[in-house]
């Protein structure tokens, strides 16, 4: 409870803590202290919702486990305070020596979910390393989103985005639990139980997927637990389906995808037929036309999206592919004329078109790495080879490793792998 004889003040901000990016109001006292902090009721997107992690402000920033300077590690283990300028020398010339004897690809970043929602951080660390004209950037995105880049690489995009939820007939969720990680395809972002009760209010339908009955598949029409990696094959058998009953958008189909892509799909989903996949992924019989039924045939708005559980599971870019043709065969996408939801505030801007951008397999533009040849997605290399980057022998091994708002010893894949990849730059 607020002390009436301290003063206080109120400022607005918002939550950094994941992409729901709510609206705060905080209440600061004279030492610059939070004392408060609620939903901004006034933040025409997130309208006063908060959720219980975002409501612990006071104690994540006043905590006793709060680092407020920088710590030194000695050489038996323990750590001392120094002052942030003592640290940023010490670091400047441990770093210099680093890429005077080993060339500028000898450093690298990896940026964690902690740091991914820090804009400054999210623009500035490239930046830092493109002085130095290094590229040797990793982040989470390739840990748990990279199907995602590869599906639109191989798919190419649609310029407009998605529908707003409010338009949709129909949504369908491969692998993601929005109702708690606030964030799928968009929509479920702000103040997401309100939001699908709305929805669900006015008639939306609700189809969940996911071996796990989550949070967001109580709420669902049809919520199916199929056997854990088996979203590549389900998404096919839909597409199958789909399109052998003429349930997908001809129009759409025929001004952006062509003929001869379209005989190229029905070719290499033909052997997913509706009793082999529901068999393969454990389903009861019938359920994948049920589906079929609610996505493609009784609806005609509504999209489907898919997330981290469908990225950790096995054959995830094919996944995500298909799961996005979903969308592509059924033409659930914004067209001109139609309200956009979406804009990007915190980054470049650019005008959105709805029209389809063809496949550009990005990475195959990019060198390959000394580590099994791979390449990057977008800015990122795959963190997956980041472990090996710095243990293997040779030009270009990393031997000074930027961590922001990460913890590689618990998200890096291969944690004994890790833990000694770590442990060789200490030494
Ligand atoms: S959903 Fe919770 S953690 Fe995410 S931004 Fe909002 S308050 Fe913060």
């Amino acid at each position: 409870m607020t002390d009436p004889e301290v003063r206080t003040r109120e400022a607005v901000s918002f939550c950094r803590i994941c992409s729901g990016g709510c609206g705060v109001v905080m209440t600061i006292d004279d030492n610059d202290r939070i004392v408060g902090i609620r939903g901004d009721a006034d933040n025409p997107l997130t309208r006063g919702y908060m959720c219980f992690k975002g409501r612990q402000a006071e104690h994540s920033h006043h905590g006793p486990h709060r680092l407020l300077r920088p710590k030194k590690r000695l050489p038996d283990g323990s750590y001392i305070e120094i002052s942030s300028e003592q640290a940023l020398d010490e670091i400047a010339e441990k770093l210099g020596t680093i890429l005077d004897e080993h060339g500028k690809d000898a450093m690298a970043i990896f940026l964690g979910n902690g740091g991914m929602f820090n804009i400054a951080g999210f623009y500035m660390l490239p930046s830092f390393l493109a002085a130095f004209d290094n590229d040797q950037y990793f982040s989470t995105l390739t840990i748990d989103q990279s199907g995602k880049m590869v599906a639109m690489g191989r798919l190419g995009h649609w310029g407009a985005g998605y529908p707003h939820l409010d338009d949709m007939d129909v949504a369908m969720f491969f692998g993601a639990n929005p109702l708690v990680s606030h964030g799928s395809l968009g929509f479920l972002q702000e103040d997401p139980v309100r939001k699908l009760k709305q929805a669900r209010a006015r008639g939306m339908k609700l189809i969940t997927i996911d071996p796990r009955k989550s949070e967001t598949g109580n709420f669902a029409d049809i919520a199916l637990q199929p056997y854990p990696g088996q979203d590549a094959a389900i998404a096919g058998g839909l597409i199958r389906m789909i399109l052998a009953e003429g349930w997908h958008d001809r129009d759409f189909c025929d001004r952006w995808v062509g003929a001869e892509h379209m005989d190229a799909l029905r070719a290499a989903v033909d052997p997913l037929t509706e009793e082999y996949v529901e068999h393969r992924a454990g389903l009861d019989t019938g359920s994948l036309r049920r589906v079929a039924e609610m996505f493609a045939r009784d609806a005609k708005s509504g999209c489907v999206t898919s997330a981290t559980g469908t990225s950790m599971a096995p054959f995830s870019n094919l996944a995500f592919q298909l799961i996005e043709t979903l969308n592509v065969i059924c033409g659930r996408y914004l067209r001109e004329g139609e309200r956009v939801h979406q804009i990007n505030g915190m980054g470049p801007g650019g005008p959105l078109q709805a029209q389809a951008f063809a496949p550009s397999r990005f990475w195959e533009a990019t060198g390959e790495s000394r580590i099994r040849g791979a390449r990057k997605l977008f800015q990122d290399r795959p963190t997956a080879t980041l472990a090996d980057e710095i243990l293997t022998p040779g030009e270009g091994q990393i031997r000074a490793l930027f961590v922001d708002g990460g913890d590689p010893v618990t998200s890096w894949p291969d944690q004994a792998k890790t833990v000694a990849a770590l442990v060789s730059t200490a030494e």
